[in-house]
């Protein structure tokens, strides 16, 4: 490829409201632009990347047995209606109407969509497992879109869904997307960590997340240095927190409902499944019953299930921001901002409220006696802090350090909650209609490209991950608008190369050295060779890897053996 033939869109500036550096260098760099906010354009040269993550992506979950579909984006309101998503998955949900003011939504994920296919065209467990995949924008309202394709609007996403008649085949499917997971990352090149997340209702360790570690990554994870434990800080924080520090906060008051000592008594309370992580929160200022229930991961379930039952009044709404940042703010619950969990708001009846619990702290524990008239303040017990550097592993071996990370990988055991919701059924070997037990795994595409600069990168610009790179090689030829000798030597490497499939990119731009060279180096190609008159008159060019300090004079004859 000659650069004068392709489309090199770099920028001297640092534009100003790109707060982390792989937003800054893919701007100059003229990887992507913006359209709007959480909205961008692959431009030719971030597209080639792009794709390299993709195409890596398809090879692993193709070579691991599942198959490639694609579904439509805009998704009929019916199916989230059946699923109860409609309602409860709040505003990060796109929702539009067409000409005929029917409810659509662009897609965030599409549970729903394979759900409803997979019950159509599935009918026996001779059929499965099954693994369906696709690669497909996705679409999602994030209340703070930011740092560029980090956090967008509109993503490029693999999910994939497989579908099982058993717990056991979801297990074994679960397995293999955890090892092609760890083979994708590995292909990529990034310094990853898989680690355990909070599952909800589900329970056990049936969910886990892939965290790209740097330090500007939104999410903190939290591994042993004396095990393999490693969890997102969540998952650390509460359920297994939880786990090794059994003992309840200490008692409040005397108020209570009999039997409804803790967290679990509170989930058998609602009906919600046992292992349900839940919060209550005491909304400042509301009325009294008011309560915010934060239910994480499998809040969808168990928010239906909380709604039907007879201690709540009126129907389950959302939390507002500001009701839900009142909460946070004041340290009660750990929440933080919006979005990282979804709070939900339940109106208790009024005889719930005469003797109800509420309150839980950060670590889920649940006091005994609290009441929606006391301060907030009175709730919060000398004990109460998040997990920090330096705690016991709750496996009991070592200690817990803490790092950052960037999640670019979920996957999840979700066992039956869509098939359930959604009449998705197979007839099993002794002819027993069974519910189909469904996991879901998803690869964030176009943020691990953002994620890979974050480590990958000095003050020059990018490094590629030679998997990732645009161009393997750049040629940059000095002065061949002057140099016939120049002009030559590069044209025939240029075709060799092309000869031996490398991807390369010859800088046939009429530019000062100079601007090439900041140029090469920004894009991040990984090999550069360098072919000016006077290394030429001795038959060598100069070659330079993108992390090497200097250049080194090379004999023409074995520039290849270099690059390839
Ligand atoms: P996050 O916690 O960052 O909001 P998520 O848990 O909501 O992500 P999942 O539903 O697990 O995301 O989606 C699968 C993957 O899609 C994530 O692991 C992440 O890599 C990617 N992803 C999610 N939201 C975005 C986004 N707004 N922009 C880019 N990639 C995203
Ligand atoms: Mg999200
Ligand atoms: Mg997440
Ligand atoms: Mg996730």
């Amino acid at each position: 490829m000659r650069s004068s033939e392709f489309l090199i869109t770099t920028h001297k500036e640092t534009p100003a409201d790109a707060e982390i550096i792989s937003h800054r260098l893919m701007l100059r760099a003229g990887l992507i632009r913006k359209l709007s906010s959480g909205l961008y354009t692959w431009m030719p040269m971030g597209l080639r990347v792009l794709r390299k993550v993709e195409r890596v992506v398809r090879e692993e979950m193709d070579a691991s047995g599942a198959l490639e579909l694609a579904m439509p984006m805009v998704q009929p309101a019916e199916l989230w209606e059946e699923s109860g998503r409609w309602e409860q998955y709040g505003p990060e949900l796109l929702r539009i109407q067409d000409r005929h003011q029917r409810d659509f939504c662009l897609g965030p994920t599409h549970e729903e969509v394979i759900t409803d296919i997979v019950r159509n065209e599935i009918s026996s467990y001779k059929q499965l497992p099954l693994n369906l995949y696709q690669i497909q924008n996705k679409v999602r309202d994030e209340i703070r879109p930011r740092f560029g394709v980090m956090r967008a609007r509109e993503f490029l996403m693999k999910d994939a869904y497989s579908f099982h008649a058993d717990a056991t085949s979801l297990e074994a499917t679960y397995g293999v997307m955890h090892g092609a997971y760890t083979r994708i990352f590995e292909r990529l090149g990034l310094d990853f960590r898989p680690v355990m997340a909070d599952s909800g209702s589900i329970g056990g360790n049936t969910s886990h997340e892939f965290h790209v570690l740097a330090d500007s990554g939104e999410d903190a994870i939290a591994f042993s240095d004396g095990s393999d434990y490693a969890a997102n800080i969540e998952r650390a924080e509460t359920v297994d927190q939880q786990a090794q520090r059994p003992a309840p906060a200490k008692a409040l008051n005397k108020v209570a409902t009999p039997g409804v000592k803790t967290i679990a008594d509170l989930c058998a309370a609602l009906e919600l499944a046992p292992e349900t992580t839940v919060k209550t929160l005491i909304v400042e200022g509301a009325e009294e019953g008011l309560v915010a229930l934060v239910i994480r991961g499998d809040h969808e379930l168990n928010s239906v299930k909380a709604e039907k039952h007879p201690l709540v009044a009126s129907p389950l709404r959302m939390a507002t921001e500001e009701e839900a940042e009142a909460a946070c703010g004041a340290g009660f619950g750990s929440i933080g901002p919006v979005g990282l969990s979804l709070p939900i708001v339940a109106d208790f009846s009024a005889a719930a409220c005469a003797d109800f619990y509420c309150g839980a702290n950060s670590r889920e524990e649940h006091f005994e006696g609290a009441n929606w008239d006391r301060d907030i303040s009175d709730y919060q017990s000398a004990d109460l802090r998040n997990v920090v550097a330096g705690d016991p592993s709750p496996d009991g071996k070592g200690q817990l350090q803490i790092r950052r990370g960037i999640e670019v990988g979920h996957i999840f055991q979700l066992g039956t909650k869509y098939s359930e919701a959604m009449n998705a059924r197979v007839l099993d070997e002794t002819g027993r209609n069974v519910t189909l037990s469904m996991g879901c795994y998803g690869i964030g595409v176009s943020r691990i490209v953002a994620a890979a600069i974050e480590q990958n990168h000095d003050d020059r610009g990018i490094i590629w991950p030679s998997a990732m790179a645009p161009f393997q090689l750049a040629i940059v030829p000095l002065n061949m608008h002057k140099s016939a000798a120049v002009a030559e030597a590069a044209e025939t490497l240029h075709q060799e190369c092309l000869a031996l499939g490398i991807e390369v990119l010859m800088d046939d731009r009429n530019e000062r050295p100079g601007v090439k060279f900041a140029d090469m180096e920004l894009l991040g190609i990984p090999h550069r060779i360098v072919i000016g008159d006077r290394s030429l008159a001795e038959g060598e060019i100069e070659y330079q890897g993108r992390r090497d300090a200097d250049s080194q004079r090379v004999a023409l004859t074995e520039a290849m053996s270099f690059i390839t």
